[in-house]
């Protein structure tokens, strides 16, 4: 718990009369107009929290009593900006706040399938986005008079008042109430958007999907997103890219994977397989020997790189299926085929790591 007595330069003893003497004397040196190097604006805060404990006939007396811990620190119920509200006025001069603005970008997700990922498409997106009023073709004013001046601020935006405290009089300045700071006032608002220049409306929009793309790409439509209040410039529209999960293609960067499953007499002897992609069917050599776990890669029938013409790969990843339900004459002939090939029953043998499944692993996705 900080010593505010210390920081204040004060004995447990002071009378609220030499509180704020104190305190006034502290912030004229700290103020950040005065000095607004970080340090000193750390302990000008410190200084502060001091003051709007001590300064509380029952915030002192809980602090006195050791229980101010209670009060997060000394900044509850928003003390410090009242505080600086009431000795240094709240906020610096603005003037008033112009009426035209830029408007704000808007996001829309779109889901693509894989297929369109890789080969583009073009989209038509319904968004539901701030456009200029037609009414009064933004300016706000049904009789497209322009805004009068504000007579309670006379133009300035915000208002002032001068009040008393022990550090003299201070002046606060605050937003005028009456014209919501623009200094200005349209004095017979548009029926259709309440002055405000614009409307919210749902508009179709196409949007050209480029080959290649992936989930958080984003697409940039100039010009397309919110209008700005007051007839201001509109913001853009950006497409983000959702990519559904495709029912059995992975995908993984350029390249996509696909597992497919053959018989333990296909995978010895060799065979050729039709294997579904995203160019439809195409055929896929297994060779003689292959074992489970073996990948054939098929060149460029992988996703599209983006910008570029060319095409990544397609894995296949081959498993082999042992047999099994096996009746009479087939578990005759693999006793037969076991025989024929030296094999004993309870042959077995390790492998290392080099040659084992995770090695595998590790070269189909290149890890
Ligand atoms: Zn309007
Ligand atoms: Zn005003």
């Amino acid at each position: 718990m900080a010593d505010y007595y210390g920081l204040l330069g004060l004995d447990h003893g002071a009378s609220q009369d030499d509180i704020k003497k104190a305190y006034r004397k502290i912030a004229r040196e700290l103020h950040p107009d005065v000095n607004p190097d970080p340090e000193v604006q750390n302990k000008f805060k410190e200084v502060t929290a001091a003051y709007d404990t001590l300064s509380d006939p029952q915030k002192r007396q809980q602090y006195d009593m050791g229980a101010q811990g209670g009060f997060g620190g000394g900044f509850g119920g928003g003390g410090f900006s009242d505080i600086m509200d009431a000795f240094f006025g709240g906020g610096q001069n603005r003037g008033p706040r112009p009426r035209m603005r830029q408007g704000q970008d808007a996001l829309i997700r779109v889901e693509v399938d894989l297929n369109e990922a890789c080969f583009g498409t073009e989209r038509e997106i319904s968004v539901e986005n701030a456009v200029t009023c037609t009414k009064c073709s933004g300016q706000g004013s049904a009789d497209s008079s322009a805004p009068a001046m504000c007579q309670v601020c006379k133009g300035r935006g915000e208002t002032q008042q001068v009040q008393r405290s022990f550090l003299g009089q201070v002046m606060t300045s605050r937003p005028c109430g009456s014209c919501q700071g623009y200094g200005s006032v349209i004095q017979n608002p548009c029926r259709e958007c309440a002055g405000d220049g614009r409307v919210r409306a749902r508009q179709n929009i196409s949007v050209k999907i480029p080959p290649g793309v992936e989930t958080g790409n984003r697409i940039q439509l100039a010009g397309r997103g919110e209008v700005g209040a007051g007839g201001g410039p509109a913001g853009d529209l950006y497409v983000e890219i959702v990519e559904a999960e495709h029912p059995f293609l992975i995908r993984d960067g350029h390249n996509l994977h696909v597992a497919i499953e053959v018989s333990f007499a296909a995978a010895s002897l060799g065979t050729r397989v039709m294997v579904e992609s995203l160019d439809g069917p195409i055929e896929v050599e297994v060779r003689p020997g292959t074992q489970s776990g073996a990948t054939v890669a098929v060149r460029g029938k992988g996703m599209t790189r983006l910008r570029a013409a060319t095409r990544g790969d397609l894995i296949v990843h081959v498993e082999v299926q042992t047999p099994h339900k096996l009746n009479r004459e087939q578990e005759e002939l693999l006793r037969k085929f076991a025989t024929s090939r030296g094999e004993k029953p309870g042959d077995v043998k390790v492998k290392g790591h080099e040659q084992g499944f995770f090695s595998k692993f590790r070269d189909a996705f290149g890890r």
